[in-house]
């Protein structure tokens, strides 16, 4: 089986190798003629509307993507003739963070309260209506907390208008959450439905930085809240595919942030630590296979390596660390790769990260 795969970072890398023992092979387009799924899957280097290449990928059993940021009416123009999951809908509305938070909303999802600002005295009026602080965001294109401000005081409004105020916007009461954390479900071209255990994030500079899994504490009462929230969005997309919500932890409600329809970076830690990896469970969705068993092999944690690699052998000598570069050039803020740690239990989960945290350190030292 073909599956073409729109975007070949370092998701559709780790989709190509988990798509090997399957037997599919992956065929990824990307204008970066350096992208890292190049390595191990054919690669398309070709704009994203070229028609060459679109062929091809219609060519292919069934399309899916690995980057939320490709052309909608790429998508659309794909599945007139072959299969697309998850679909450009859903695509559509996770790109758009106004269609998102409303389609929360219309599902009985909690959020923080938002309105919508396409000029300088709307976001007057959004501000009086929501209260300071609150978080001005860009509707599109924002990713790793980019396109974003926190506006702490009036004073705030006509910098924070200056500095975004060309591109449409989104006002969000600010959430004095615990902590983040993300909810991976999965759903078959069948209907069949699983989700992992909710995942615990850390962010450092927008960027996601650690991730546990299980989230510390996890009780099957907030579990099942979230999983109550994932179904509903799956059940109103049609949706096939791994499918990642954000979610905020606020006095023990649930809030959600955003979705990414896709296989998501806090799912990295599911390659060892899961029955069976999100990459895997997302190409079984998308070609109609039953779905793998989502339960955790032991307690799991992962740490992302952003900016400069880390020393393998530092990393590789702490117990049952695993590895994964992501052959990147590295750049300041570049998410270079990744590693997990097992353990048996939440105590040693602790002890392991913060083994694998020195190699940061010692990396950072020696830079
Ligand atoms: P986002 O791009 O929406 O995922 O936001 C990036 C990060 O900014 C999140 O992971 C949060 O740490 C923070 N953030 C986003 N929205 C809010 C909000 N409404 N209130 C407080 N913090 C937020």
């Amino acid at each position: 089986m073909r599956i073409g795969v729109l975007g070949a970072g370092q998701l559709g890398r780790m989709l190509a190798l988990a798509g090997h023992p399957l037997g599919f092979e992956l065929v990824c387009l990307d204008p970066a003629r350096d992208a890292p799924a190049g390595q191990v899957a054919e690669h398309l280097a070709a704009p994203y509307d070229d028609e060459l290449a679109l062929a091809r990928l219609a060519a292919c059993d069934v399309v899916t993507y690995e980057f939320e940021s490709v052309p909608v009416a790429t998508a659309r123009e794909l599945a007139r003739t072959t299969p697309v999951h998850p679909s450009p809908d859903a695509l559509a509305i996770a790109q758009d963070r106004w269609t998102e938070k409303s389609c929360f909303r219309e599902l009985g999802i909690p959020t923080a309260p938002f309105a919508r600002v396409d000029s300088e005295d709307e976001l007057r009026a959004a501000v009086d209506k929501l209260g300071l602080p609150a978080v001005l965001k860009t509707r599109r294109f924002g990713y790793d907390g980019k396109g974003q401000s926190v506006l702490c005081r009036d004073a705030d409004i006509a910098s924070a208008w200056r500095e975004l105020g060309r591109a449409p916007l989104i006002l969000e009461g600010f959430v004095r959450f615990q902590r983040e954390l993300s909810l991976l479900s999965v759903r078959s071209t069948t209907g069949e439905t699983a989700f992992y255990p909710l995942v615990e994030n850390e962010h450092s500079h927008g960027i996601l930085r650690l991730s546990r899994a299980p989230a510390r504490g996890l009780t099957p009462a907030l579990q099942a809240t979230a999983e109550d929230y994932g179904r509903r969005l799956l059940d109103r997309l049609g949706y096939a595919g791994v499918l990642a919500l954000e979610l905020f932890e606020e006095g023990g409600t649930l809030l959600a942030n955003e979705m990414a329809p896709r296989v998501h970076n806090s799912g990295h830690f599911s390659i060892e630590g899961a029955v069976t990896s999100q990459f895997e469970n997302h190409l079984r969705a998308i070609t109609g296979l039953p779905l793998g068993s989502t339960a955790l092999r032991a307690s799991a944690a992962m740490l992302n390596f952003v900016g400069a690699p880390p020393e393998p052998a530092l990393v590789l000598a702490v117990p049952d660390a695993h590895l994964h570069l992501y052959g990147k050039e590295p750049r300041p803020g570049r998410k270079l790769g990744h590693a997990t740690v097992l353990a048996p239990d939440e105590t040693t989960r602790e002890t392991r990260i913060a083994s694998l945290e020195k190699t940061l350190a010692a990396r950072d030292e020696s830079r």
